[in-house]
């Protein structure tokens, strides 16, 4: 198994129940009051923290917002000093989890990560934040969270579509590892992992969403495909999802689940070997139309036309899309890019 932290990496632990542990791993950090965050939707799951961390819970915040805006941020720092806390445990998807990053980053407390959707942002050390509109990235040692604790009993309440949507999320920091200009041997291995544990888990977890040892393999998938997006750079497919979501202002996972098998495909053409693990994992003879497969067999979401996005709104994208030059695989061109979009929009399997 290569989910074994290295040396330097965070604390990771998998099991069913292990929320109930997080007053030792507060302990275990050295540390004496957690502030526990959440999103306003999650302040239940939130409570529950609290209450198994007794005199260990300082507070509660939440309000963990999509995308990290500062001014949120800057919030939360002022409660945690308000409340003594040194320390702060997150429950909850990307965003909670950016919000723990972001009070780290200002502070350098402790992070204790409960995540429970598919992002795996708590297996990076990278950071979007947006202010004034505008979202920055980066990558600081301070923001890798200290512990994650994966239970698959909290994943069991995510809605079905974001199951789908959140699963393929991760995927596609996989797929995009395989093609990564600086990938290693190891960066593979852990990308054909955590694909092949989301290959195998999430039908599963389609058939019966409770089904406890079935959401612990899409979590372990969620791990490794979160700690490769934090090892290698992305590309392509990264690129078009930030432009999108940034111009129409589109839901995170679903733009992800969409471009997916329409950039894999664009780049195959460049590098097939390098995405042959794609085929070996969903099926199929080509990787893009097997991700478009694998995608339709899971019901998620295949057309940007579904989510509001105009036909006339791709000739703006693909200009913002080829604007600044990136590494890619495959040539990046306006016709190439305009073309892939038009796929995508239409939700057809990329030929
Ligand atoms: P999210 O955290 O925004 O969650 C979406 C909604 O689902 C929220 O209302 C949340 O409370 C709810 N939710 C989450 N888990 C639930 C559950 N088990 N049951 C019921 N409701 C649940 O969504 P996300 O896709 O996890 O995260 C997206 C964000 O994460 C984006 O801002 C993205 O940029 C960021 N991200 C960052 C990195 C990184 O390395 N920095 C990596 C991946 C994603």
């Amino acid at each position: 198994m290569l989910t074994q932290p290295a040396p330097s990496s965070p604390r990771v632990r998998f099991g069913a129940g292990l929320r109930h542990t997080v007053a030792e791993e507060v302990a275990r950090l050295g540390c004496k009051h957690a502030l526990v965050l959440s999103t306003p939707q999650q302040c239940d799951s939130a409570m529950a923290i609290a209450e198994a961390l007794s005199d260990k819970a300082a507070g509660i915040f939440a309000r963990a917002t999509m995308h990290t805006p500062v001014e949120i941020s800057d919030e939360a720092v002022t409660h945690l000093r308000d409340t003594g806390a040194d320390c702060v445990i997150a429950i909850g998807g990307g965003s909670t989890t950016g919000l723990a990053k972001a009070i780290a980053l200002r502070t350098d407390v402790p992070q204790i990560v409960i995540p429970t959707t598919y992002a795996g942002s708590e297996a990076t050390p990278i950071l979007g934040q947006t202010e004034n509109g505008i979202k920055t990235t980066l990558t600081d040692a301070k923001v890798q969270p200290e512990t994650i604790l994966y239970d698959p009993e909290l994943v069991t309440s995510l809605p079905t579509a974001m199951t789908v949507t959140s699963a393929l999320n991760a995927v596609a920091h996989a797929a995009e590892a395989l093609y990564a200009e600086n990938r290693t041997n190891h960066s593979t291995a852990l990308a054909v992992e955590g694909m092949q544990h989301f290959a195998d888990g999430l039908p599963a977890v389609l058939e019966n969403p409770t089904n406890i040892s079935a959401r612990e393999k899409t979590l372990r998938g969620a791990y490794a495909c979160g700690a490769v997006l934090g090892q290698v750079g992305m590309a392509l497919h990264h690129k078009l999802c930030h432009t999108l979501g940034g111009s129409f202002d589109l839901p995170h996972a679903d733009t992800h689940a969409i471009i997916l098998p329409h950039a894999v495909h664009y780049n195959a053409q460049a590098v097939p070997d390098l995405l042959k693990p794609v085929t070996d994992i969903f099926g199929g003879t080509a990787p893009g139309p097997a991700l478009h497969a694998f995608a339709t067999k899971m019901n998620a979401p295949l057309a940007l036309q579904d989510l509001g996005v105009t036909q006339d709104n791709l000739d703006n994208a693909a200009d913002l899309a080829t604007q600044k030059p990136y590494p890619n695989p495959a040539p990046i061109t306006r016709d190439g890019i305009r073309q892939l979009l038009q796929a995508a929009w239409s939700g057809t399997a990329p030929t």
